[in-house]
């Protein structure tokens, strides 16, 4: 192993729950890490998201978002507890199982063909009729066709894993810099030698880019070409004096995710909105409509807030994780779409290996950032 790679020090560009995670894996290693963000921590999409954490399974994975997905499904209760022995904060991670609905025929038949993807990759999961309804969640529209439980979807609290993140870094001596923006990279001999901001170069062994939907533009002056298109997503939170749910519902693209002090998230939309983080009427009402059709009790819950954030997407369904083409010491973590929260600890864990000379825990070839697009995979899970 090169003397240099041993244990460079790194510069990791934006701290989203993605580049805390690298940086919190690194920092346990013995590196020594920054972690640069224009703005305060985590306060984008990381903040933003509903926290929904799939599921994994005890048997080998085929395809590659199954074997990231796994992998943090593993890593994810580890983590909780380090971070609150760490920290004392509990991070709010729940293995509180969901229910998959379907109203009609064709939602049912959807649906069926997702049970079998989770048969073939050994997910735990029961098919519900309307009687057994509620047994797993009561407060469920009666009118529902059918339902699917899945005991080991678990959720956690993004703000709070955020902030356990950010000060168990700092504990580890991670040097944490919010309000500093990355202008650029100083790059010679296919080597980043400097992370350019408003203070000046900050030179370092290598540089880990996980700048969100903002990647593409920061790394194109560089010649470094990786989509990384904006996907808006707007929720709405509720609150009841009791909780009204016990178990996320997810229907198609949207979900209910109840905390255990009576809130109960609403997401989310999709929508091709540029940067534009506004919550719009448009999107609430129609977050609203599902909520009371999914659980008409929630008509009586207090609507608290609203908002949006802007996952960050990529050339095909797949996350970007490896090297940049031609930078030997840059690496890009980014592009998770809806999966951000719940694939990060298996994230920070490969780029660690990266910048570490070892062998990945998960093949990266599907997530190479010069790989061609690939065909839509069908998702086994959505959040
Ligand atoms: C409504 C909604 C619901 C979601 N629900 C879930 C869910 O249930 N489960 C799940 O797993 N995922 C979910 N997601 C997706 C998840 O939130 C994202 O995939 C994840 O947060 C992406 O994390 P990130 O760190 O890559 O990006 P971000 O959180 O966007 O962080 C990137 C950081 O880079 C910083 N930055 C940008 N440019 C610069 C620069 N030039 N210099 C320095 N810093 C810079 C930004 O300020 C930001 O803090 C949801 C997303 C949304 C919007």
């Amino acid at each position: 192993m090169p003397e240099h790679r041993a244990h460079p020090d790194v510069v990791v560009v934006g701290g989203g729950v993605i580049g805390l995670s690298i940086a919190y894996q690194l920092a346990r290693e013995g590196s020594r890490v920054s972690v640069l963000d224009r703005r305060e921590l985590g306060r984008e999409a990381s903040w933003a998201g509903a926290g929904i954490i799939a599921p994994g399974s005890e048997i080998p994975q085929a395809l590659p978002m199954a074997r990231l997905r796994t992998r943090s499904a593993q890593l994810y209760p580890v983590w909780s507890e380090q971070l609150r022995e760490e920290t004392g904060i509990d991070n709010g991670y729940r293995r509180c199982g969901s229910v998959d609905v379907a109203f009609d025929a064709k939602e049912d038949h959807d649906l069926r063909a997702n049970a079998g993807r989770w048969r073939a990759e050994g997910i735990a999961f029961e098919r519900l009729e309307p009687g057994d309804f509620s047994r797993v969640e009561p407060a469920l529209n009666p009118e529902l066709r059918a339902a699917y439980f899945v005991p080991d979807r678990a959720q956690v609290r993004n703000p709070r894993h955020l902030k356990a993140l950010a000060v168990a870094c700092d504990r580890r001596g991670v040097r944490l810099r919010p309000g500093v923006p990355c202008l650029g990279f100083e790059v010679s001999g296919g080597r980043v030698l400097a992370v350019r901001t408003p203070e000046g170069p900050i030179p370092c062994g290598a540089a880990v880019v996980s700048a969100g939907p903002w990647t593409e533009t920061l790394l194109g002056p560089i010649g470094v070409r990786v989509p990384t298109p904006p996907v808006k997503g707007q929720i709405v939170l509720l609150r009841s004096d009791r909780p009204a749910l016990r178990r996320i519902v997810e229907w198609g693209h949207h979900y209910l995710v109840p905390r255990d002090d009576g809130r109960v998230l609403v997401g989310a939309t999709e929508e091709d909105a540029g940067f534009d983080t506004r919550p719009t009427a448009s999107g609430a009402r129609d977050l609203l409509d599902l909520a009371l059709r999914l659980c008409p009790v929630l008509a009586e819950a207090a609507l608290e807030a609203s908002w949006a954030g802007l996952r960050p997407g990529s050339v095909d369904s797949r996350p970007v994780i490896g090297p940049a083409p031609g930078i030997e010491n840059l690496l890009i973590a980014t592009g998770h779409r809806r999966s951000g929260l719940q694939l990060s600890p298996a994230t920070a864990e490969v780029i660690a290996d990266l910048l570490l000379d070892r062998r990945p825990a998960v093949d990266l070839a599907d997530f190479r950032p010069d790989r061609p697009s690939s065909p839509t995979e069908e998702e086994t899970f959505r959040s």
